[in-house]
């Protein structure tokens, strides 16, 4: 594509509207982009707000993306706390919450996610939060302290690594599960029970098979937690982690596909992350994409996700060629365990331990009836991880017998 005298317009300004700013500028874009967030922090990592920052342990300045200076050196007109309020395709024009029009040449829609929020009365009293932006992080930091205490309502990666959190800094947790486990969406049931059992031994109350009835609340301020059994768990701060819904309500309006389903939505885009307006591309968590490996659409709230997409729309927008699709990963860390996932277990049927459950050092392989390699979720085990991430890419096929017999190296097995 002819890159001289346009306009690039970026909406939303986190992890993946940051990076593709700066992909555009390493891939040889010189012509104007102009970058808008509706925080009123520059792009900014948000993983560590469930952990390091949680605990104390990350600065400020660890969690943005880039220094702030890189954005007029980079000549990217970053707008913060300025939101866009919709698009008008036929004019390749958007409209800002400060009432100016903005032309594009190209628009890279970012938009990033929210939570859920629960239909549940009580959901407004004060200490009732959520954790998606580093003003939530800062709340809910405040909130934990020796002797305080914790409901987390869904037991998600976010829930487990913010009840990990609190009990570093001495709060008292209890995880509320409408599920029979934690993690039932996004994990096989040994890796719950492993991360269930691991949470019981440092003190994390679980419910499981638990179902909330309402938030009750004193004087505007929670005291607990009411579930539809009748018992009430009582708390001074309630976090709500029930899954995140896309931000698309702008994509949508304009007319561009987006799932309908109530799978959380998601601007569909195909893999070089373009919308069907060839001048509009959509990246990140606001989106629903191929996952070629696994034949069907999905949407991916990770990091390596929002930076994949980044780079397939900045190569496409700058003439390069289309970087090759990679194995969805994911990571969460909780108390000193690293966990990390490669793949997805659609269609898997049996799961392979590698490793030592005991030790909490161990690799779980999903196989298809096949012998195919979905996923691989591995905790304290970067090789399995890292050869298992090769194994998925290769659609090599493996029997149980031969991912357990440890006498086997990784390398011969990713080999
Ligand atoms: P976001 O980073 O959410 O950015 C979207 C931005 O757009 C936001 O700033 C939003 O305010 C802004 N915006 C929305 N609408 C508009 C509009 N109309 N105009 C202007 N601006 C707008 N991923 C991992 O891989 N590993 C982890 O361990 C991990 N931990 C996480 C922990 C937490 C607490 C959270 C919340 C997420 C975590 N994630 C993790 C997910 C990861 O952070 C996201 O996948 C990633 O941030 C997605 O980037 P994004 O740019 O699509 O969305």
């Amino acid at each position: 594509m002819d890159n001289q005298s346009r306009h690039i317009v970026i909406a939303g300004a986190g992890h993946a509207g940051g990076s593709v700013a700066a992909m555009l500028r390493q891939l040889g874009w010189r012509e104007a982009i102009t970058l808008i967030g509706e925080e009123p922090i520059p792009p900014y990592q948000r993983p560590p707000l469930s952990k390091a920052w949680l605990t104390g342990q990350a600065t400020a300045e660890s969690l943005a993306l880039k220094p702030v200076q890189f954005y007029s050196g980079a000549a990217i007109d970053l707008r913060m706390s300025c939101r866009v309020v919709s698009i008008n395709r036929a004019e390749k024009t958007v409209a800002l919450s400060d009432n100016e029009t903005l032309a594009y040449d190209y628009l890279i829609l970012a938009m990033g996610a929210r939570a859920r929020r629960l239909p549940l009365p009580g959901t407004d009293l004060a200490g009732v939060l959520e954790l998606r932006s580093a003003a939530d992080a800062d709340r809910l930091k405040a909130a934990l302290n020796p002797g305080s205490r914790l409901a987390v309502i869904g037991g998600g990666y976010i829930g487990l690594e913010a009840a990990a959190s609190a009990r570093a800094l001495g709060a008292a947790a209890t995880i509320i599960e409408r599920e029979s486990r934690v993690l039932a969406r996004v994990a096989g049931p040994i890796l719950s029970n492993f991360f269930q059992s691991f949470h019981h031994a440092r003190g994390v109350a679980i419910e499981v098979d638990a179902q909330v009835a309402g938030l009750e609340g004193t004087g505007g301020r929670i005291v607990g937690v009411r579930l539809v059994d009748g018992r009430l768990i009582p708390c001074e701060t309630a976090l709500v982690g029930v899954g995140a819904v896309a931000n698309d309500e702008i994509a949508r309006e304009a007319g561009l596909s987006c799932e309908t389903t109530d799978q959380g939505g998601g601007i569909v885009v195909d893999l070089a992350s373009r919308t069907d307006d060839m001048a509009i591309f959509a990246i990140g968590d606001c989106t629903r994409r191929p996952l070629p490996l696994y034949a069907r659409m999905g949407r991916l709230e990770s990091v390596p996700n929002a930076l994949e997409q980044a780079k397939q729309a900045a190569s496409l927008i700058c003439g390069k060629s289309s970087p090759l699709p990679e194995v969805p990963w994911f990571w969460s860390d909780q108390y000193d365990l690293r966990l990390q996932i490669a793949g997805l277990p659609f269609d898997a049927v049996d799961i392979a331990v590698r490793g030592n459950l005991d030790a909490a050092k161990f690799a779980l392989f999903h196989l298809t009836a096949d012998g195919n390699v979905q996923a691989v979720e591995a905790v304290n085990a970067p090789t399995e991880f890292m050869g298992g991430r090769r194994i998925i890419a290769r659609r090599k096929r493996l029997t149980r017998a031969v991912i357990e017999d440890m006498s086997v190296s990784m390398q011969e097995l990713a080999a």
